[in-house]
């Protein structure tokens, strides 16, 4: 009864509130950006130019506290909008005004502002929070990697969730300001150039600036006691690596490859164009994870990559994301060919290079070594699906086409598309489609067959990757297998192999 009485006066209240007629058009944003492989990452709405994460750390206890300010624009008339985030939140703010807020899903953030923003109005939005990331899980994991003197914040495609509120999909990309206080005595990693370290009372604040457009996944963030070495590149670019000081055995094969990243990345520009950033450098903290990660200008590195000796091929492998992932982004993540199979080519290339097999070589080993009932071709690189997103046939089969590409428009169209195409879209973001159409407009070639065949039929393609006027190797690698056919094993394969536990994400 006296629930009824409460629903009465509500409705009628609401009645007599009535907005007017031009406020009904204030919406709710979208929980998701609408990607089909992660219906709830990122959001609908609005578009993020800037992020200033302002963050205090302290590595005995994994608590973390902060405050992110966010500079963004409403692209539709908004009541309520998302972020994705997994911490406490205790404050919202939307243009200086407080405004309530709600949790939902996983990682949903619900903002409703104390005003309601209108299409092409900006807002800044103030987040204040607290947490101890490590124990907080997220569809039964957590991207918060903790070391033994202090944390990592590196994964794919989430990470962003467990250290600052986001736009969390890479079709939105934002410049960083990231600054965090730690106790003195420890190091912060973070991408881009370090503008300035200064200690009151016991803390040290690091501050760090990336100042062209990261993906919200390519931003991260490393807490620890590390040996750094700074340099310049020939061309002038500055050089931040950084290593963990407790590495132990894995300690002078890790700064053996990460050490060569100044030289790499002149080699890579040779093919792949200027270096988009205006930094570079990789840290190698002291995780139990195995995986690498391109973290945009900053290259997270497990130390187990080196675990059997210098890997300069995996160093190569992130570098090359520098242009194909970071700096030119996917726009869905179906797209994902056109990150790993450019870094792993550029790991057939750099196999070229050092000669130990090339990229010819290592496609007909490919082709030829997974017979054509594995599994292996079952996946479409083209669009594996999320589950397969970051399986070896993106990769391995994504390189052969490549190759297949390569051969089909010669080697000077083919070396201009690899170089023209971070020109076209850099700072932004490509579809798989898009990478087509500029394939076939250099080259003057229709290559809807091709890609069709390379990266959208779930099948072996019936003939491997040949170059002009050469034989093809036969058909089947079963039979190849049979009569003895495989191709010699090229003396760089096993070490490209054991870059693929890059992406062994945590679910
Ligand atoms: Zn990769």
């Amino acid at each position: 009864m006296r629930k009824r009485l409460i629903v009465s006066a509500a409705s009628a209240l609401s009645l007599f509130l009535a907005v007017p007629a031009s406020a009904t058009d204030f919406q709710p944003g979208a929980a998701g950006a609408g990607d089909s492989y992660y219906p709830t990452y990122g959001n609908g709405g609005y578009r993020v130019s800037h992020y200033d994460i302002r963050l205090k750390y302290q590595p005995a206890t994994d608590e973390l506290e902060g405050t992110t300010t966010i500079l963004a624009t409403a692209t539709e008339n908004l009541s309520r909008f998302n972020l994705d985030f997994a911490l406490n939140v205790q404050e919202v703010r939307v243009n200086g005004r407080p405004a309530t807020f709600a949790t939902s899903g996983e990682q949903e953030l619900e903002i409703t502002p104390a005003r309601p923003l209108a299409k092409g109005g900006q807002a800044t939005v103030v987040v204040r929070y607290k947490g101890v990331p490590s124990t907080v899980k997220k569809y039964g994991f957590t991207a918060w990697l903790r070391t033994p003197d202090g944390a990592v914040a590196a994964g794919e495609p989430e990470s962003a969730w467990w250290w600052f509120p986001s736009n969390d999909h890479p079709s939105d990309k934002a410049t960083f300001d990231v600054s965090v206080q730690v106790p003195d005595g420890n190091q912060v990693i973070s991408n881009g150039i370090l503008t300035g370290a200064t200690s009151q009372a016991g803390w040290t604040r690091y501050s760090w600036r990336e100042n062209k457009p990261q993906a919200t996944y390519l931003a991260t963030l490393a807490v620890g006691k590390f040996d750094v070495t700074t340099d310049t590149t020939p061309s002038g670019l500055p050089v931040y690596n950084a290593y963990s000081k407790d590495l132990g055995e894995n300690a002078d094969a890790a700064r053996a490859s990460v050490e060569r990243t100044g030289e790499l990345v002149d080699w890579l520009s040779g093919y792949f164009g200027d270096y988009p950033f205006s930094s570079v450098g990789g840290y190698v903290p002291n995780v139990k994870t195995g995986f690498a990660l391109e973290t945009q200008t900053r290259v997270f590195y497990s130390p187990r990559q080196f675990a059997r000796g210098t890997n300069t091929s995996v160093v190569v492998h992130e570098l090359a994301h520098q242009w194909y992932g970071d700096s030119v982004s996917v726009s869905h993540w179906s797209d994902i060919w056109l990150n790993e199979g450019f870094a792993r080519y550029a790991q057939f290339l750099w196999s070229e290079h050092e000669n130990e097999g090339t990229a010819q070589e290592l496609a007909d080993y490919v082709y030829a070594s997974h017979p054509a009932d594995d599994a292996f071709w079952s996946v479409k690189p083209g669009d594996p699906g999320a589950a397969d997103q970051f399986s070896n046939a993106v990769y391995d089969r994504g390189a052969v086409a490549i190759q297949a590409l390569r051969n089909a428009v010669g080697d000077d169209a083919f070396f201009r598309i690899l170089k023209g195409w971070p020109a076209e879209h850099r700072y932004g973001n490509a579809t798989v489609q898009d990478f087509q159409a500029y394939a076939e407009k250099i080259s003057g070639k229709k290559l809807g067959d091709l890609f069709t065949t390379w990266l959208f039929t779930a099948a072996k393609p019936a003939t491997g990757p040949a170059p002009a006027g050469a034989a093809s190797l036969a058909p089947g690698a079963d039979a190849g297998r049979a009569d003895g056919q495989l191709p010699v094993e090229p003396k760089s394969w096993k070490k490209i192999q054991e870059t693929n536990s890059l992406h062994d994400a945590e679910h």
